[in-house]
Formats: structure tokens, C-alpha cells, sequence
């Protein structure tokens, strides 16, 4: 068993200078976390448990939750995974819980602020990852979607640790939270921006709005500082600051997350191949320097043209 757990084990991705950099899939569901066994994936990045109850119009008991996240841990045989409470409200209402009375939902009860109203509910969902990570042996790190305070990073940090989770994180996704990334990170083991909502949140711009896309652009000046913010916090305070929105799977981008201090990306596992490659050929010295060119730049279209003039022409 121990060798067929090592046969699982995937390598991390690296720069040319050996530079290491976790690839690493978001997934929805235990199904997900199966379709993995043969994918070249160090582990999982996003676990989006509220995918489980996304049908659902009852509450899912402690048992049930407990047997889905013990069956996505055992798929991974022991590889690393990072489980993310519920994301319930605003493009991903639960019945049991999400109120349909607000206005506007992205800026309402949404992630972590279910809390406010259904702590019980939050408490249930940590017991059950830490039963299901006693009975499969596996440290998941368990993080918060959507907190904006320090003050709900040290209470999801108390509530979690409460449950018996060892390390603890919160979602980089509010601007407030990437501009304060160090009394953040104060309060936690490790940082995850989520580029979707960060983007979102820092644009103002309605995610579901295709018609906006430009203003969603990840590579938008504003947004890759929030990134560069939280990336340097992290880097003084030595904690991992990964990526999980759908930028990390463009793999320019990629070369410049890692260049802004970036420690892991998490995406879709289709796209860890071609991210792996474009950091194969490139080194972290290069990875800096493309990031300092986006920076550089005043326009998303500036900017996402510049690296690509810089960048290997095979990526
Ligand atoms: C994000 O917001 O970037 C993210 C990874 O979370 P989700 O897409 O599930 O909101
Ligand atoms: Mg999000």
C-alpha cells in the first residue's frame, strides 16, 4: 500500500533553475478527486465542498459530509488537499441556508459570513473534515472562502483549530484582505487568492457578466497588485500564498503569479500540463522580470502584450 500511495505522489512543477511551484487541481466533488488517480497532479488546491450540496434542499448531516470528504481524501492517497468551507450565496445558493431576500447577493451572506447566522452549520462542516481526516490519515488544510476582516480570519482560525484542523487559511478574494495580507496572515497558516472573486470584488464587475469581461480580465494593473500585495506578505512572513482562480491556468499568467511570489497554483487538472511546461522553460529570475513587466504596464491589454513579447514563444 505504501508504494502504490508513492505511485500517486506526483512531482511539483518547477522553473528551469529548479525553482519549486505545487500544480495542483480544483475540484467539486469525491468523483473529482477519483478522476485524479492517474493525473499528474501533486494534490488538490480547491476543494469546492459546497458543489456536494449544490442540489440539495436539506442540510447534509455530519455523517453524510464526513463520507464525502473521506471518500475525495482516500482518492488522493495521502496527497495534498485543501478543503474550503462553504461558498454558499450569491452565484452558488444552498436552499438550506442562502436567504433570497437580498438585493445583492455577491455582497451579502455569502462563504464565511454564514457564520453570522448558522455558526452550527460551520462547526458541523469542520467536525466532519476532521472526522474524515482522522479516519483516511490525512492533514487536510482547511481555509474560509470570502472574508474581508482579520477579525473573521482569527475567528475561522479559532473555530477550525477547535475542530481539530492543523492548518488553517482564508481566501485572498476581498480587496480589503489582500491590502491588509499581513494582519491577515498573522491570524493563519497560509493565503489562497481566488483571482475570480478578487477580480470581481476589485472591479466591480458582476463575474456572470460576459458582456464585462474586460473588466474582469485578471491581468487588469489592479488586480495583479492586489496579487503582488499578498504575495509579498506572505514571502516576509515565510507562509505559502497559492492561487486558485481560473488565472493560474493561462500559463503567461502563471509565469507571472510565480514571478510575483506566488508558491502554488491550483486549476482545473486539464490545464496542469501546459502550466507546467511554460515554467519549465522559464527561470524564476524570468518569472520576476515578467512580473515587473505587467506591473509596468497601465493597460490589461499593456500588459498581458508585453509578457507575451518576453516570454518564450512556445508557451
Ligand atoms: C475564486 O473566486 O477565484 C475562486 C477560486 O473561488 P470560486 O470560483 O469558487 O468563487
Ligand atoms: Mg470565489
Amino acid at each position: 500500500e505504501a508504494l502504490a500511495s508513492l505511485a500517486l505522489r506526483r512531482d511539483p512543477g518547477a522553473t528551469a533553475d529548479g525553482h519549486p511551484v505545487a500544480l495542483l487541481a480544483n475540484i467539486g466533488t469525491a468523483e473529482d478527486a477519483e478522476r485524479l488517480t492517474g493525473a499528474a497532479v501533486e494534490g488538490v488546491g480547491l476543494f469546492r465542498t459546497e458543489v456536494l450540496f449544490l442540489g440539495r434542499t436539506d442540510e447534509p448531516t455530519q455523517a453524510e459530509q464526513a463520507d464525502a470528504y473521506a471518500r475525495a481524501f482516500a482518492a488522493l492517497g495521502g496527497r495534498k488537499v485543501v478543503v474550503r468551507t462553504l461558498d454558499a450565496g450569491a452565484d452558488k445558493p444552498l436552499a438550506f441556508v442562502t436567504r433570497g431576500d437580498e438585493e445583492n447577493p455577491a455582497l451579502g451572506v455569502r462563504g464565511f459570513r454564514l457564520v453570522r447566522g448558522a455558526e452550527a452549520l460551520v462547526r458541523g462542516q469542520l467536525a466532519a473534515i476532521a472526522r474524515a481526516a482522522e479516519r483516511t490519515g490525512t492533514d487536510p488544510w482547511v481555509m474560509a472562502p470570502m472574508v474581508a476582516t482579520v477579525e473573521e480570519a482569527a475567528q475561522f482560525a479559532a473555530l477550525a483549530r477547535a475542530a481539530g484542523v492543523r492548518t488553517v487559511g482564508v481566501m485572498v478574494e476581498v480587496p480589503s484582505v489582500a491590502l491588509r495580507a499581513r494582519d491577515v496572515l498573522a491570524e493563519v497558516d497560509f493565503v489562497s487568492i481566488g483571482t475570480n472573486d478578487l477580480a470581481q470584488y476589485t472591479m466591480a464587475t458582476d463575474r456572470l457578466l460576459g458582456d464585462l469581461a474586460d473588466l474582469l480580465d485578471p491581468w487588469q494593473p489592479a488586480v495583479l497588485d492586489l496579487v503582488a500585495a499578498t504575495a509579498s506578505a506572505a514571502a516576509e512572513t515565510g507562509k505559502p500564498a497559492g492561487v486558485c482562480g481560473e488565472s493560474a491556468a493561462d500559463p503567461l499568467m502563471a509565469l507571472v503569479l510565480v514571478g510575483l511570489g506566488v508558491t502554488s497554483l491550483s486549476m482545473s487538472p486539464a490545464a496542469v500540463p501546459g502550466v507546467r511546461f511554460a515554467l519549465s522553460r522559464h527561470t524564476r529570475a524570468r518569472c520576476a522580470e515578467l512580473a515587473a513587466t505587467a506591473r509596468a504596464a497601465r493597460t490589461a491589454g499593456d500588459a498581458r502584450a508585453a509578457c507575451l513579447a518576453l516570454a518564450d514563444p512556445e508557451v
